[in-house]
């Protein structure tokens, strides 16, 4: 079972990069931003309230990301070969909380962290607003999204290099660069 973290900064990578890991290697992708997202489409009152968060580039509580998560791991196929995490945790609380869920199936995670400049970054989800019609995609939302994960998401690369299951990936360079790095990592990970 192979279970990733893909962390990193909004406009890091971590969508595109997870399709890629998820072909090469068979794993399910888990977006909590596309299952906060499909909430939002429903038009149900919860996802009215997630909306409101998300569009000014706010998180949603941890309690509610839980009950996705824990949602998301009771029922997962028994032939799974693991799951790409893009993300989720994005505060320590959730890391915890991951640790927790994981233990009790018995299961473990590494975290690739994507690192990006944050030019790039503004950069990028710059021209992705121009297309992807999400209305967190502008500028000053981008730089709010930026500053809540300096303060809320980065620190918990701590967590997991305490653990011994950090990787960061530098991931300023094109998209086959970066996975061309993820790749050593998983393989080296795995011929442990
Ligand atoms: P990005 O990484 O580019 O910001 P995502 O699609 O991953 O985009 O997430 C979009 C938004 O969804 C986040 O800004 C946040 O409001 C919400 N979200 C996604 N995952 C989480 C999470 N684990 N905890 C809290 N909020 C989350």
């Amino acid at each position: 079972m192979l279970n990733i973290i893909l962390c990193g900064a909004p406009g890091s990578g971590k969508g595109t990069q997870s399709a890629f890991i998820a072909q090469k290697y068979g794993l399910l992708h888990l977006s909590t931003g596309d299952v906060l997202r499909a909430e939002i489409a429903k038009g149900s009152e919860l996802g009215k309230q997630i909306d409101a968060l998300i569009s000014n580039g706010n998180l949603v509580p941890d309690d509610m990301m839980f009950g996705v998560i824990e949602n998301y791991i009771s029922s997962l196929p028994a032939d799974c070969k693991g799951t790409i995490f893009d993300g989720y945790p994005r505060t320590e609380a959730q890391a915890e909380a991951l640790t927790g869920l994981l233990q009790k199936y018995n299961m473990e995670a590494i975290m690739i962290d994507l690192l990006v400049d944050e030019q790039l970054l503004i950069q990028r989800l710059i021209e992705r607003g121009k297309v992807s019609g999400r209305k967190d995609d502008n500028l000053n939302t981008i730089r709010h999204r930026i500053a809540v994960y300096h303060n809320q998401t980065e620190p918990i690369a701590h967590y997991y290099l305490h653990q011994g299951n950090y990787y960061a990936v530098n991931g300023n360079h094109q998209m086959a660069d970066v996975f061309l790095q993820i790749m050593r990592i998983i393989d080296r990970y795995q011929g442990q």
